[in-house]
């Protein structure tokens, strides 16, 4: 009983990898010099994710604050294997 369970969810596991090879998206935190919070993250380098509604506002090409209209600056950076792993 003790192993038709084990081989069971072993099965479900690797049905669940396989449509989909592991994402690597590499982000890069914006945070807001004069709020001194996170704005939003870019991902995969093309992808602008606020963190909330507005956040980031974008002037010439160029990420700002949505709050106070400020400039953005990188931070923290790092990568993830999927878009809830990033931050
Ligand atoms: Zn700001």
């Amino acid at each position: 009983m003790c192993v038709m369970t084990m081989r069971a969810s072993l099965s479900r596991l690797a049905s669940l990898d396989e449509p989909r090879p592991r994402e690597r998206i590499p982000w890069v935190e914006l945070s807001c010099l004069p709020c001194g919070e996170v704005a939003g993250y870019i991902e995969d380098r093309r992808v602008v994710r606020s963190v909330y509604q507005g956040g980031i506002r974008l002037e010439r090409g160029r990420p700002c604050c949505g709050r106070c209209g400020g400039l953005l600056l990188s931070g923290n950076r790092g990568v993830a294997t999927s878009r809830n792993g990033i931050g």
